[in-house]
């Protein structure tokens, strides 16, 4: 039996709209395919029999403002790691965040919005976006949100059309733990320090990345317990500060 019954590709955010809330559930938008596609597959959302493509949606750029970085959602890490900009971010914070994300064919599919709507409990991308007070943009809301405080209400509501990272004076520091130099890791600390501000951001620690303070308990799996992550996030974090203080 096929899994889908319906590829859509609309050519504006507002046709992309229209398409998911006339089908509801049953439409699942597609950007890189990184991750749905395979889900997909294994059958893993037996309600979905279509996938709306954003990818001629013209949401791809990367630049910056005088402000703000402004990564588009169908941005790929390949994309922003090709901006000039985010090398000078937070002493390359964000850059090798997108290096440690995967490998550089994952990378040229994974997308900005997918790894923020995915949130995956080790992405270090979504961490470092954390850590730099990003604000996500959505068809949901009428102005950019921070990410913390929309990560906290679970699924993002609506399509992702961009993420705003501030242009701060700032330093930046990461320190993680993995199986491997190139795995993702069981647990990473990002840390940010501009001026008087400090955030710290972990991936690992929770199911999904956080912000130091977020009311979410550690959890486990095969690459580690509970308490092993608990225990490893207290060294990360200091050397994540460290590092982010020594630049
Ligand atoms: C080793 C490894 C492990 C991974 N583990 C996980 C994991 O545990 N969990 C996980 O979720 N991912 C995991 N991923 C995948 C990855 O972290 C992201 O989920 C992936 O990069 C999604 O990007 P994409 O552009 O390919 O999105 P897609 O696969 O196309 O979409 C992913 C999800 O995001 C939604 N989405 C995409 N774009 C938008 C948008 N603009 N607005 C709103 N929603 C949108 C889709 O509807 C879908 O639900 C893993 C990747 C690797 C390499």
């Amino acid at each position: 039996m096929p899994i889908l019954r319906e590829y859509l590709r609309p050519a504006t955010l507002a046709e992309a709209v229209s398409l998911m809330e006339a089908r509801g559930n049953r439409a699942a938008l597609l950007a890189g395919g990184a991750d749905l596609i395979g889900a997909l597959e294994s059958r893993l959302h037996p309600d979905v029999d279509a996938v709306i493509d954003l990818s001629q949606l013209g949401l791809s750029g990367c630049y910056a403002t005088d402000t703000h970085l402004v990564l588009g959602a169908t941005a790929t890490l390949t994309d922003v790691l090709a901006n000039e900009t985010i090398g000078a971010l937070a002493d390359g914070l964000l850059r090798k965040a997108a290096r440690n994300e995967g490998p550089v064919n994952f990378r040229n599919a994974a997308t900005v919005g997918g790894i923020v709507a995915g949130a995956a409990t080790d992405s270090e991308f979504y961490a470092a976006l954390l850590a730099l007070g990003a604000t996500v943009s959505t068809t949901a809301a009428a102005q950019p949100e921070a990410l913390h405080a929309v990560g906290q209400k679970g699924a993002i509501a609506g399509i992702i059309t961009a993420i705003h990272v501030p242009l701060e004076n700032a330093h930046g520091g990461l320190a993680r733990v993995a199986r491997t130099p190139a795995d993702r890791p069981i647990v990473a600390a990002l840390a940010v320090v501009a001026g008087h501000t400090t955030r710290v951001a972990y991936c690992g620690l929770a199911t999904r990345p956080i912000l130091e303070g977020a009311d979410a308990p550690a959890w486990s799996d095969f690459r580690g317990s509970a308490a092993y992550r608990e225990a490893m996030v207290r060294v990360l974090r200091a050397r994540a500060l460290a590092a982010a203080s020594a630049t």
